[in-house]
């Protein structure tokens, strides 16, 4: 049966580059020639830690990852993150308090959690909506927090920072699971970042962690083993089984991305692909309306509403049906904002953006 073509824009997990599927399927029974797959590979053999390593070299060229920060490949995605990061960072100064800058869903969720291991100083006043991100000039920094965490792009509401938070010496930490190695970012300027792989490097469960080496060792009593960073630094990521194929994959996609220019080429082609999506929705009149501040629109996640600010249901299921039938998938919005989605990770070509495009210009003249 021929396969229709179908454009996932979903937000994750989320689409992979062809080549890298292709060239997981062709390994896939006999890794290099080995006669098993990668899935039945031992963690602790020499072809095992090939794949770690040259996983790890990737990163470290395509981010510049200076000397002094480890990498680590950990599972409990970006969520254990939450738990993981006040373990073994909150205790870093003796107030055990971090500042929170909370701009969304997952910036929130982060908070939440942080609050069961010390003070958490949610840095601006409660936003009745996370369609903004306040000015900096009106951020209440506490100069004794451990760390300042933000998340990098809010994949729920589409807010995404374009500037890297000003912390006055104070170590800052990043969620940046859905736009890592969407741009370049100077890693030095922060003490960790941390992403889920499942929407721009790979498949679901891995989560990159990059740490400043200077950080380690701190962990509060009560931190789990298989998420204290030390341990797991010491052990380059092999404490326990590592997930294995996932990180296979993250590496595929690494050199797919080294191979099509790296980040700042991934930047250049997330820009023109959102850019072109949200000047549709500018230019249409309230037809389509993206609730997000023109400031801090996201270029991963494009959430708009069709027909009116809080959206048109009975427009919304039509627009969804009608991409459904050009086989464009994955574009209903989170279900706590509604609405549409519509996600643009690096593996999104420009092509698949134009039909999305084309798509929406068409339902705005026939409605
Ligand atoms: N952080 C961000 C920005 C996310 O988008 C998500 C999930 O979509 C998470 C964290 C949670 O990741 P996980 O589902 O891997 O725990």
């Amino acid at each position: 049966m021929e396969q229709k073509q179908t454009i996932n824009f979903g937000a994750g997990p989320a689409k992979l580059p062809q080549s890298v599927l292709l060239q997981a399927q062709k390994e896939f029974l006999s890794y290099s020639g080995m006669g098993i797959s990668v899935l039945e590979m031992s963690h602790r053999s020499a072809d095992f830690n090939n794949i770690l390593t040259k996983t790890e070299s990737l990163l470290r060229e395509l981010l510049t990852i200076p000397d002094n920060y480890k990498v680590l490949f950990l599972q409990g995605g970006g969520s254990g993150q939450f738990s993981a990061v006040p373990l073994n960072l909150i205790g870093l100064k003796e107030d055990t308090c971090a500042d929170y800058l909370v701009t969304g869903t997952w910036s929130e969720k982060a908070a939440k959690e942080a609050e069961k291991y010390g003070k958490v100083n949610i840095v601006h006043p409660k936003l009745d909506s996370y369609t903004k991100i306040p000015d900096p000039s009106s951020w209440t920094l506490n100069p004794s927090a451990s760390y300042v965490y933000y998340c990098c792009n809010e994949t729920v509401h589409g807010v995404e920072y374009n500037f890297t938070p000003e912390t006055n010496g104070v170590t800052l930490v990043s969620d940046m699971s859905s736009n890592f190695l969407s741009r370049p970012v100077d890693v030095s300027k922060f003490g960790l970042i941390f992403a889920g792989a499942q929407k721009n490097v790979g498949c679901a469960g891995v989560t990159v962690v990059i740490v400043r080496e200077d950080l380690l060792g701190h962990a509060l009593n009560d931190c789990p083993i298989v998420l204290n960073y030390k341990v797991q630094a010491d052990m380059n990521s092999l404490y326990n089984t590592p997930p294995c194929f996932s990180i296979y994959i993250m590496g595929l996609v690494l050199e797919w991305i080294k191979n099509n220019g790296g980040s700042a080429a991934m930047e250049a082609l997330n820009k023109q692909k959102s850019s072109m999506i949200y000047d549709i929705i500018n230019a249409s009149n309230g037809f389509y309306e993206c609730p997000v501040d023109e400031t801090c629109r996201s270029r991963m996640n494009v959430p708009f509403h069709i027909g009116s600010k809080e959206g048109d249901e009975g427009l919304e299921k039509e627009f969804l049906a009608g991409a459904s039938k050009r086989g464009m998938i994955s574009l209903k919005g989170h279900r706590s904002v509604g609405g549409i989605r519509a996600s643009l990770y690096n593996a999104v070509t420009l092509e698949d953006a134009e039909a999305l495009g084309t798509y929406m210009k068409v339902f705005m003249k026939e409605h």
